[in-house]
C-alpha cells in the first residue's frame, strides 16, 4: 500500500543517509510500516527516486578512495567498536526489530545476535584478506595474489530479518575496502536506521554507508547507476532472479538469495521428542517467516504413528499474541494484514485440494487489531497440490508421507528450491545418505533450522540462489573483493640484455 506523504496523519517520516547527514525526502510518495501486534502505523517510508538514488550513490562513490586506503586493521577497528555499541544497544535493538516486525523479543534477540556474529567475522579482515605467493615461479620470478575492493556495494533486503539481513552484507563489505548504499525493506526500515546510527557513532567516516529507502523505482535507479560495482540481494525468487538478471546485464556483480520450502525428514527410527520440538520451532518460529523454516515434513514409514499426532499437539499449544508487551507469547502475528490474508487464503485452497486440516490457524482472534493467524498443520499434502509447491511465508506445515528413505529424498529434490533440508535420525548412514544425496545447499541432521552461521556461507541452491559467491564466510570476502595476481623479476642495476634467455 503506498500513501501518498501528507495525506494521512504521519507519526514519523523516515530519513534517508546520504554522506553522513539524515535527510527527509519531501514530494514523494510513501508506503506505512506497521506495528504488527497492533495494526497500527508507526512510520512511513519514503519512495525515494532515482534523482535520490543518484545522491546517495555519487556520496558512496566519493567517499570511496579514501575509505580503499585506510588500513583493514584500522576498518576493523571501527567494526570492533561497532560490535561493541551493538551489544551495548543490544535490548534496544531489539524492542525496535519486534514493534517493526512482530516477531517476539527472544526471536529478535537471535535476529540481532546472528548479525552481530557477522560483524565478528568481519572484524577478521586482515587475516582474511592475506594472499598467496611463490617466490621463484620461474626463475627469478615471485607470483603473488592481492584481493582489492569492487567500489560502491549495494544492498537490497527482505522484511523478515531487519536486523541480520542487512548485517549479513555490509560488515564484510566495508572491511573488505568498500563502501556502501543500503535499500532496506520498505516494511522495516527502523531497525536498520537504529542500527546505521551505531555504525556513525562507532566513527565510520562520512560517505562510506549510506541508506537510501524506497521500492522498485529506487531498486531499478541502483541496478542501472553507473557508479554501483556489486549487489547483493536477499527476498523472493521472482525478485531475486530480476535483480540477478538486471544488475548482470548492466556489468554488476551479483549475489540474490531467493525463496524457499523446505523439508524435513522424520525417520521411524528419530527421537521423536527432539524431532516434533525441533520440527515445530523451526515451521513456527518467527510464525513461519523465515527463509529456513521447515515447511514440509516428509514422514517414513510407521514413523506417522506417533509423529502426526505430536506435531498436532505442539502446534495446537503454541501460544499466539501480541509481541510488543509482557507476557509474551509462543508466536507474535504477520508482518500485514495482506500477508496474513494471503497465508489463510492457501490453506483454504489446501483444504480444497484435499489436504487434511489437522490444526487450523485460521479460527484465532486477538482483539488488539494485529495480523494474527494461529500455528496450522496440513496433513496428507500431494506434491500437485498449491500449497506443496508456492512458498507460504507463514506458519503452516505441510506434512507428506514417503515409504521409504528413498521415496522422500525424490521428493525433495523434485522442488525447484534448495535451501535447506534435515533430517531426524539415529541412523548414521541414513544421515550420511541423506547429506549425500539431498539438493540443498544447506543440510541439517537432527537440527530444524540448518541455516548457516557467519563463518560459512549462507549456501542456498537452486531457484534458492541467483550468483556464484554467496553471502557469510569466505565466499562473502571473496563476492565483495577482486583479485590482482602480480607476477614480478627484478634486475640488478646494469644487469645485460633483458630478452637473454640465459
Ligand atoms: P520481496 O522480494 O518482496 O522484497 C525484498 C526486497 O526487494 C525489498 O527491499 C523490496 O523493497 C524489494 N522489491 C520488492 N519487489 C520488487 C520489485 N518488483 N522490483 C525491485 N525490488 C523489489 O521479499 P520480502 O517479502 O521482503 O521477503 C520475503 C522473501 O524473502 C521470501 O520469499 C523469503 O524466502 C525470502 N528470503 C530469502 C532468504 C535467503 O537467504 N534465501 C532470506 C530471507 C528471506
Amino acid at each position: 500500500m503506498i500513501v501518498k506523504y501528507g495525506v494521512v496523519d504521519r507519526p514519523r517520516l523516515c530519513p534517508i543517509l546520504v554522506n553522513g547527514e539524515w535527510h527527509k525526502v519531501h514530494n514523494v510518495e510513501t508506503s506505512p510500516v506497521y506495528n504488527p501486534s497492533t495494526g497500527e502505523v508507526i512510520a512511513f517510508t519514503p519512495m525515494c527516486t532515482a534523482a535520490d538514488v543518484n545522491g546517495v550513490v555519487e556520496a558512496a562513490a566519493a567517499a570511496f578512495t579514501a575509505w580503499w586506503e585506510t588500513p583493514p586493521v584500522e576498518r576493523a577497528r571501527v567494526l570492533f567498536r561497532f560490535k561493541t555499541l551493538l551489544e551495548d544497544n543490544f535490548e534496544e535493538v531489539v524492542h525496535c526489530n519486534t514493534r517493526e516486525h512482530g516477531k517476539t523479543l527472544s526471536e529478535s534477540r537471535g535476529d540481532v545476535r546472528r548479525g552481530i556474529e557477522m560483524v565478528e567475522f568481519a572484524c577478521g579482515i586482515p587475516s582474511l584478506l592475506v594472499g598467496d605467493t611463490i617466490e621463484n615461479i620461474a626463475r627469478g620470478i615471485d607470483c603473488d595474489t592481492i584481493r582489492q575492493p569492487l567500489g560502491v556495494c549495494v544492498g537490497i533486503t527482505p522484511f523478515n530479518f531487519p536486523a541480520m539481513a542487512p548485517l549479513w552484507m555490509y560488515p564484510v563489505a566495508l572491511a573488505c575496502g568498500n563502501t556502501f548504499v543500503l535499500k532496506p525493506s520498505e516494511k522495516v526500515p527502523l531497525t536498520a536506521m537504529m542500527i546505521a546510527r551505531l555504525l556513525q557513532q562507532a566513527g565510520l567516516p562520512r560517505g562510506v554507508f549510506n541508506i537510501v529507502n524506497g521500492g522498485r523505482e529506487c531498486v531499478e535507479a541502483l541496478l542501472a547507476h553507473a557508479k554501483v560495482n556489486a549487489v547483493s540481494f536477499v527476498g523472493s525468487t521472482a525478485v531475486a532472479r530480476y535483480i540477478f538478471e538486471t544488475g548482470t546485464r548492466h556489468g554488476k556483480r551479483v549475489q540474490a538469495n531467493g525463496s524457499a520450502k523446505n523439508f524435513v525428514v522424520i525417520m521411524p527410527d528419530a527421537e521423536m521428542k527432539h524431532a516434533t520440538l525441533g520440527i515445530t520451532e523451526s515451521a513456527f518460529g518467527c510464525a513461519g517467516e523465515r527463509c529456513m523454516a521447515s515447511s514440509t515434513a516428509v514422514v517414513v514409514g510407521s514413523a506417522s504413528k506417533d509423529a502426526i499426532p505430536s506435531l498436532a499437539h505442539a502446534a495446537t499449544s503454541i501460544q499466539v499474541g501480541p509481541t510488543d508487551r509482557e507476557p509474551q507469547p509462543d508466536m507474535g502475528p504477520l508482518i500485514t494484514r495482506e500477508h496474513r490474508d494471503r497465508v489463510a487464503q492457501l490453506i483454504g485452497a489446501g483444504a480444497a485440494e484435499g489436504a487434511k486440516v489437522l490444526a487450523d490457524g485460521r479460527a484465532l482472534q486477538r482483539n488488539t487489531g494485529g495480523f494474527f493467524l494461529g500455528a496450522t498443520i496440513l496433513d496428507e499434502v500431494q506434491s500437485d497440490m498449491t500449497v506443496a509447491h508456492q512458498e507460504i511465508f507463514g506458519p503452516v506445515l505441510n506434512v507428506m508421507r514417503a515409504d521409504d528413505l528413498e521415496s522422500a529424498i525424490e521428493t525433495i529434490n523434485r522442488s525447484p528450491y534448495g535451501n535447506g533440508a534435515s533430517i531426524f535420525t539415529r541412523s548414521g548412514k541414513a544421515a550420511r545418505e541423506f547429506k549425500h544425496r539431498v539438493k540443498a545447499g544447506m543440510v541439517g541432521i537432527n537440527i530444524g533450522v540448518p541455516a548457516s552461521m557467519a563463518w560459512f556461507p549462507f549456501s542456498g541452491w537452486g531457484a534458492s540462489f541467483f550468483g556464484d559467491l554467496h553471502m557469510q564466510g569466505r565466499e562473502g570476502v571473496q563476492f565483495f573483493t577482486q583479485q590482482k595476481v602480480t607476477t614480478s623479476r627484478w634486475f640488478a642495476e646494469g644487469e645485460g640484455n633483458v630478452w637473454s634467455t640465459k
